[in-house]
């Protein structure tokens, strides 16, 4: 990729910036810078629409866009500075993407502590969301498993953050308003060989699923549920449970024991066509396709070994899914609520099924211990995903309503898949986010960092 040197705004062409979604894509001054240098003068030529670091976008809505300002792509960033092969710490620049820590550590006997559903997301990404992965009941979600990382401020300086501080815990799902992460220093999960072993069961409705994923999630380290909110009447809430933990070198065939920790991500499917008719995806396409998929799956099956790939991050083998859901683009609805309001989940469930909303699989899973960033997404409890495309009628309001079970609750909606809430809505749903405003203030009066996310949210 082209480095664009970070000179005064004036002198950078802008471009439009989107999120995964493709739903809100705003107009932005990109910058890449390519060393430390180049990220401090980068920020210093912010103009009075400021900046927003940025990763490989795989934020859903509009955390890493910036309307009339600067951007910094920081994935030109992206060395790997040292590894510690026998403590299984890595130190990289925030550009680093979790593929290219797979690739290189994992021949290592090294995997990264937390990955989300896709592994072409940066370290600083990681961070700035503190993103979580299906193993978030036993590990916690990514910021856990940083021991430090280096912020570029506002004032220009660099400073090296530990856990335990204030600083720490705003940054960590700040979504980038704190400053510009440069590197981080990260614990790493130890592993035997590069495949997964793997429980897959079905769950003939919600009552049934939250039954088996409460009865033993527990004995796995990770644990997710594919639902299907088309089904209605007795099969509401239907799912398919897979669960699994690496697989150890004894599990291994013959064949596969000869270079066990090798990457193997698998080919890359043709990518989704640039158009897509709208209406594609109707209720009854959709529906179909949940079908034909639960009915595939083993009604219970034990010890299948998988590729890490398939296990984690099965849509990266369609290179630009998202386009499926047409140019309007669509929307990531995720959000938790605590265990003992399980009556709300299953209303919000009802609620989209009786909607009708052409999702495709959503997921759900159990979050153990919450981490202490004050925007930090997860907390103890049961966290539904699903993908809406965004010109669906009434979709506003509609969400809306959500927010308001999901806030009465004591839940909370998922910034880095959003972009839609409205402020009253987070104010209810992140009790730390006073503290988070005031730390931004003294950190950075004039609003250095600023996002459309930000704007939209007054943060
Ligand atoms: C298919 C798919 C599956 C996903 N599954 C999950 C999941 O299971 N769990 C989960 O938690 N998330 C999931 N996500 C969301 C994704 O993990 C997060 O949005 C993550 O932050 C994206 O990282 P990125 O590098 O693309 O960052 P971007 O999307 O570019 O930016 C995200 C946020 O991080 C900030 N940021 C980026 N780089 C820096 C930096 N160097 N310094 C400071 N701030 C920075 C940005 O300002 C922005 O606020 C998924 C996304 C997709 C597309």
């Amino acid at each position: 990729m082209p480095s664009t040197p970070p000179t005064p705004e004036a002198d950078n062409p802008t471009e439009p910036v989107t999120g995964w979604g493709r739903t809100a894509p705003s107009v932005a001054r990109v910058l890449r810078p390519r060393s430390y240098e180049e990220a401090a003068a980068a920020v210093r030529a912010c103009g009075t629409r400021g900046g927003i670091a940025r990763g490989l976008g795989r934020a859903y809505g509009d955390a890493a866009q910036n309307a009339g300002g600067s951007v910094l792509d920081m994935t030109a960033l992206a060395r790997i500075r040292s590894i510690d092969a026998d403590a299984g710490l890595v130190v990289c620049d925030a550009g680093v993407s979790l593929h290219h820590l797979m690739e290189v550590l994992l021949p290592l006997g090294w995997f990264v502590p937390v990955t989300p559903g896709t592994r072409y997301v940066t370290v600083g990404g990681a961070i700035g969301a503190d993103i979580h992965g299906k193993n978030h009941h036993v590990s916690g979600s990514f910021s856990r498993h940083v021991r430090a990382f280096d912020l570029l401020t506002a004032d220009g300086t660099i400073r090296t953050v530990v856990p335990g501080t204030d600083l720490f815990d705003a940054t960590t799902g700040g979504m980038g308003l704190t400053g510009v992460i440069l590197s981080a220093t990260v614990q790493l999960l130890p592993v035997e060989t590069s495949l997964m072993s793997v429980d897959t069961e079905r769950a003939a409705d919600l009552d049934d699923l939250m039954a088996r994923l409460t009865a033993n999630d527990h004995g796995y380290r990770y644990s997710v549920a594919w639902i299907d909110l088309l089904a209605r009447g007795a099969a509401t809430g239907r799912a398919v449970l897979t669960r699994g933990d690496h697989a150890p070198y004894d599990a291994l065939p013959r064949r596969a024991r000869r270079d066990p920790l090798a990457f193997r991500p698998g080919g890359r499917l043709p990518a989704a066509p640039a158009f897509v008719p709208e209406g594609l995806l109707s209720r009854a396409t959709v529906g179909l396709f949940n079908e034909l998929w639960y009915r595939k799956a083993p009604r219970h099956r034990t010890g299948e070994l998988q590729r890490l790939s398939a296990f984690f991050h099965p849509l990266d083998g369609v290179p630009h899914w998202n386009r499926v859901y047409g140019r309007g683009g669509f929307v990531q609805y995720q959000f938790v609520v605590g265990y003992g309001r399980e009556d709300t989940l299953r209303r919000i469930v009802a609620r989209i099924a009786r909607r009708g909303c052409p999702s495709f699989l959503a997921v759900l899973k159990r979050f153990g211990e919450g981490d202490p960033g004050w925007l930090s997404f997860p907390m103890p409890g049961w966290t539904l995903a699903l993908d809406i495309p965004a010109g669906l009628t009434g979709l506003g309001a509609f969400l809306d309503e959500l927010d308001e079970e999901v806030a009465g609750a004591g839940g909370r909606v998922y910034l880095a898949k959003d972009s839609r809430l409205r402020p009253d809505a987070l104010r209810a749903m992140y009790p730390r986010l006073p503290d988070f405003l005031a730390l931004r203030a003294e950190l950075d009066p004039r609003s250095v960092f600023t996002s459309d996310l930000a704007r939209r949210l007054g943060l």
